[in-house]
């Protein structure tokens, strides 16, 4: 699929007709879902009757409020979420050496390796495309330069591309609650206390207003790096 064409076909689209036009397009399409405000794609998605692959990941690390709202998404949308594991090996041999918190001494990329990049990555190989909550206004240092559709570079198999369509790219935080509050769509409680970018327990707090939302996520490190590694390829359009 050429990515230029479908980049033009998408590119003055609202999300809702991004997703028809691109269901419309492959029959091998997941969307991942974090446990936050990114439920406004499953909820266009199943008003459209796309039938969605949804998928979260569990790290084993997310917040009580977190797995009781990926639940609540399950119900309320009756649907099935594939939840993914990190490989039980590759853990225990982390926390067997360097215990539970070690992301606060060496950074938080071996953790999110092994509790999200991998599962992902394996997860991903059944499927052509990934739809993704992202948005620009998410971050300045790392979300600034983010399109509609892209090819992931990172997740790409070595014979075959992975696409990777952002349908909230260009929607801003007071689009999202507007469509949250005027559908009354179920939310992550934790979004109530402060939280506005909802990630691990022990690597996500809550930020003040007017704060980059990423300043609750890893706040011992520095901004660019506040990516967990599954949206580190910010692959262009070609
Ligand atoms: Fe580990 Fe924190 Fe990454 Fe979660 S966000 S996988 S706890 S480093």
């Amino acid at each position: 699929m050429n990515i230029q064409t479908l980049q033009s076909q998408l590119d003055n689209k609202q999300p809702r007709d991004i997703l028809k036009t691109i269901y419309t397009q492959l029959d091998d399409l997941a969307i991942s879902f974090s446990g936050a405000e990114d439920v406004i794609l499953i909820d266009m998605a199943c008003k459209l009757g796309l039938k969605p692959n949804v998928f979260t990941l569990d790290t084993g690390r997310l917040h009580p409020e977190t797995y009781q709202f990926i639940q609540t998404v399950m119900d309320h949308y009756k649907i099935k979420i594939t939840v993914l594991s990190p490989n039980q090996d590759a853990l225990q041999a982390l926390t067997h050496e360097k215990g539970l918190y070690s992301f606060y001494q060496d950074g938080h990329k071996e953790c999110c390796g092994i509790r999200k990049v991998q599962p992902l990555k394996q997860h991903l190989t059944a499927y052509s495309g990934w739809i993704t909550g992202q948005r620009r206004d998410q971050s300045k240092a790392t979300r600034d330069s983010l399109n509609i559709a892209e090819i992931d570079t990172a997740f790409s198999g070595k014979n075959t591309e992975l696409l990777k369509f952002n349908p909230l790219c260009h929607w801003t935080s007071e689009q999202v609650w507007s469509y949250i509050r005027a559908l009354e769509v179920p939310f992550n409680p934790l979004h109530n206390q402060g939280f506005i970018s909802i990630g691990c327990e022990p690597c996500t707090r809550a930020t003040l207003p007017h704060q980059d939302p990423r300043e609750g996520r890893w706040w011992w490190e520095a901004a660019e790096s506040k990516e967990c590694g599954l949206h580190s390829s910010l692959s262009k359009p070609r």
